[in-house]
């Protein structure tokens, strides 16, 4: 069974027009998920579920918004991942059991899924899609428990892994993060209600104020007429995705406490300092590196150019299951300014190298373009292991830096020189107090 839950974002509504604000927040997070979106709003007494393949703007317009009546709504965008495209795979993940109706949108992986689901099929579950999500589903509908709280602290206690999930029944939303925090989820004051989301970006456009983090190992339950109720159902050890901050989160979020764009600066600062080189100019690999370079800049004094441009109507290049697709998509996605760096000797920021198909791609299209020197600088250590916490990366063998030390890396992608961020330069970084999850630089998993 394959986790098809990475890098999603959720988002709960506890508010008057929740779909509405929930559609804005979904909106915001697209950087998180561009495959499929989803709502599903409750009116007190039927919950109502709009879901589709697309992006947030495909899938929902005025009328189907207005059709997700009620005061609470919870909100999902998928990650692409290859060769799945099953609509069965989009959330809300919808169910009616014996205590009425629910639907949940997940965050994560759980590491302990497939013994789960075997267990439950032995005793007779039907499962209609390969999600993890659903395991809660048939956990929740078999309890014994009288009320739902209950029910969802038992599956709570039997899950393993990364979520973030948000629970909707008719009169009630709950919210729950895992006990290692590994992905992130806020709270924040919207009207008179309350929202949740991945991303405090998302709370800019709804028109919500940042009240905290939902605590790793706490749920928060949300009824009419009452404050929330916090509940803390495990002892938090928290191992939040350090990840967030080298790429997956938007610069303008602030992240486990920090800012993304701050981090992000302070990264390409360390690496000036850790990794200097003399050079006319310093380039971002477009966008999710401009942070990161302009700290490098800032700190070396060399001057910040936007030497590659990309082309902002091309998908996502990483998730290509074909290495011929990926290699055209990076030409299709990033173009050279060739009058500027015609002759000259550049750095060039990427914020990681995965399997390191874009940056042998940009070194060989800026090389074509008349550079004289090129000196990649990474924002992040080597990407060595695999993540089994809610991160689309590839197998174990496809990283390149679980194969290639640094310059046997620097001579496959053709760089003059090449240089990771240490693993303790990123924790300073990233203000880490041992919170942080690590495990794909250093293979310490949880
Ligand atoms: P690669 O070509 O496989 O080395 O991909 C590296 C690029 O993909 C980096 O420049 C990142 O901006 C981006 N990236 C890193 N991790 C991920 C991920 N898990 N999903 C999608 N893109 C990623
Ligand atoms: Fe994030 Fe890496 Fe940990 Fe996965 S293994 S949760 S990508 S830090």
């Amino acid at each position: 069974m394959r986790s098809l839950n990475e890098k999603c974002a959720v988002v709960g509504v506890f508010d008057e027009n929740a779909a509405k604000k929930a559609y804005l927040a979904l909106f915001a997070m697209q950087h998180r998920g561009q495959e499929a979106s989803g709502i599903s709003s409750s009116d007190g007494k039927n919950i109502h579920t709009i879901k589709d393949r697309g992006l947030v703007n495909d899938v929902f317009n005025d009328e189907k918004i207005a059709k997700l009546t009620g005061k609470m709504a919870i909100g999902h965008n998928r990650y692409s991942t290859a060769g799945d495209d099953s609509i069965l795979d989009a959330q809300p993940v919808f169910a009616r059991y014996d205590l009425g109706e629910m639907a949940i949108v997940h965050n994560g992986n759980l590491t302990n899924a497939q013994e789960v689901r075997k267990e439950l099929i032995k005793n007779g579950s039907i499962f209609q899609s390969s999600m993890d999500t659903e395991n809660l589903i048939h956990l929740i509908a078999k309890s014994n428990a009288g009320n739902l709280k209950d029910r969802i602290l038992e599956a709570l206690a039997i899950v393993k892994g990364a979520y973030s999930f948000i629970f909707l029944s008719r009169t009630k939303m709950f919210v729950a993060r895992d006990p290692h925090g590994f992905r992130p989820l806020s709270l924040g004051k919207i009207g008179d209600g309350y929202i949740v989301a991945s991303e405090t970006c998302a709370f800019d456009l709804a028109g919500a104020k940042f009240i905290r983090d939902v605590e790793p190992g706490e749920m928060l339950i949300f009824e009419k007429n009452k404050e929330p109720e916090s509940v803390r159902f495990a002892e938090p050890i928290p191992k939040q995705c350090i990840f967030e901050h080298i790429y997956f989160a938007r610069p303008d979020s602030v992240v486990f406490g920090e800012s993304v764009y701050n981090v992000r600066k302070e990264l390409g600062r360390i690496l000036a300092r850790e990794m200097p080189v003399e050079a006319d100019m310093v380039v971002p690999v477009p966008d999710s590196s401009v942070s990161h370079a302009l700290g490098y800049s800032e700190e070396s004094k060399i001057p910040f150019e936007f030497g590659i441009i990309r082309n902002h109507y091309v998908g996502r290049t990483f998730i290509e299951p074909m290495q011929e697709i990926r290699d055209l998509k990076v030409k299709m996605k990033l173009s050279p300014i060739k009058s500027l760096i015609q002759g000259k000797k550049l750095v060039i920021i990427d914020d990681s190298i995965v399997r390191g198909t874009t940056s042998k791609k940009i070194v060989s299209l800026l090389r074509d373009a008349g550079a004289k020197e090129i000196h990649m600088r990474i924002a992040s250590p080597a990407v060595k292991y695999p993540c089994f916490y809610g991160i689309d990366t590839p197998e174990k063998n496809e990283l390149i830096s679980n194969r290639m030390d640094a310059e046997e890396i620097r001579k496959y992608i053709g760089a003059d020189s090449l240089s990771f961020l240490s693993v303790d330069a990123l924790c300073k970084g990233a203000k880490d107090k041992n919170n942080h999850c690590l495990a794909c630089f250093n293979g310490s998993y949880f």
